[in-house]
């Protein structure tokens, strides 16, 4: 943990060199950067999909009802938004908060792929479709693996990914709240879960026993 500091320090860096981002047309319409927020050396990361009305004009991400959605998930788990870190797959405001566009998706990638690679999560939550295909690098939609953990390689790292359902899509549909509410709850296990390096091919092993039911669920 005595790195935490020069982290955050870096983390804060990168955030005001991308404060003056103009790489996509997003940077003509935002009021400000929408960069993320939290503890820069969180073990939960969320990443949802783009700054709207209000994150674009407070700069922090999920500060509206979505927000407190979120904040109250967090503490059914006995979490605050200050423990974890919150970001976003898009750090501007799409007008009118329509939906990201391919081309602006590709332009601001390497922001969140930087920002996870400086952070380390240990789990990655994914709140929506974009942030789900984006960092699953699949298409199947949020309805579908929503619930369904899966390690994969992030920021050079293993991570555990957890599609979860937006939580401004949750708002609305008490069916959607119910089943995100149920897929939250297993999140401080999946923290607990310690990911296991690839170990290195070793052919005194290959006769070996099945590793132990450890094992991390893959789709
Ligand atoms: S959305 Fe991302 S790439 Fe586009 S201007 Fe904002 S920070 Fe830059």
């Amino acid at each position: 943990m005595s790195a935490v500091p020069v982290e955050a320090n870096d983390l804060q860096a990168y955030a005001s060199s991308v404060a003056s981002c103009t790489r996509c047309r997003l940077a003509q319409g935002r009021t400000q950067v929408v960069f993320g927020s939290g503890n820069p050396s969180a073990d939960l990361m969320f990443v949802g999909e783009a700054p709207g009305f209000h994150e674009d004009k407070q700069g922090l991400p999920f500060v509206g009802q979505a927000g407190k959605l979120l904040e109250k998930l967090l503490a059914g788990i006995g979490l605050h938004r200050s423990d974890v870190y919150i970001a976003n797959v898009l750090k501007c405001r799409p007008p009118g908060n329509r939906d990201p566009q391919p081309d602006e998706i590709e332009a601001c990638e390497s922001h969140l792929f930087r920002q996870i690679e400086m952070i380390e999560p240990t789990v990655v939550a994914t709140l929506g479709n974009f942030a789900t295909k984006l960092l699953s690098g699949r298409p199947l939609g949020i309805t579908r693996v929503h619930g369904q953990e899966q390690e994969t390689t992030l920021g050079g790292r293993s991570v555990l990914l957890y599609p979860l359902y937006h939580p401004a899509a949750a708002l609305y549909t008490p069916a959607m709240l119910e089943v995100l509410e149920s897929d939250f709850a297993r999140l401080p296990a999946l923290l607990g879960r310690v990911l296991v390096p690839t170990p290195e091919p070793d052919l005194a092993l290959v006769a070996a026993p099945s590793p132990p039911a450890e094992q991390l669920g893959l789709f």
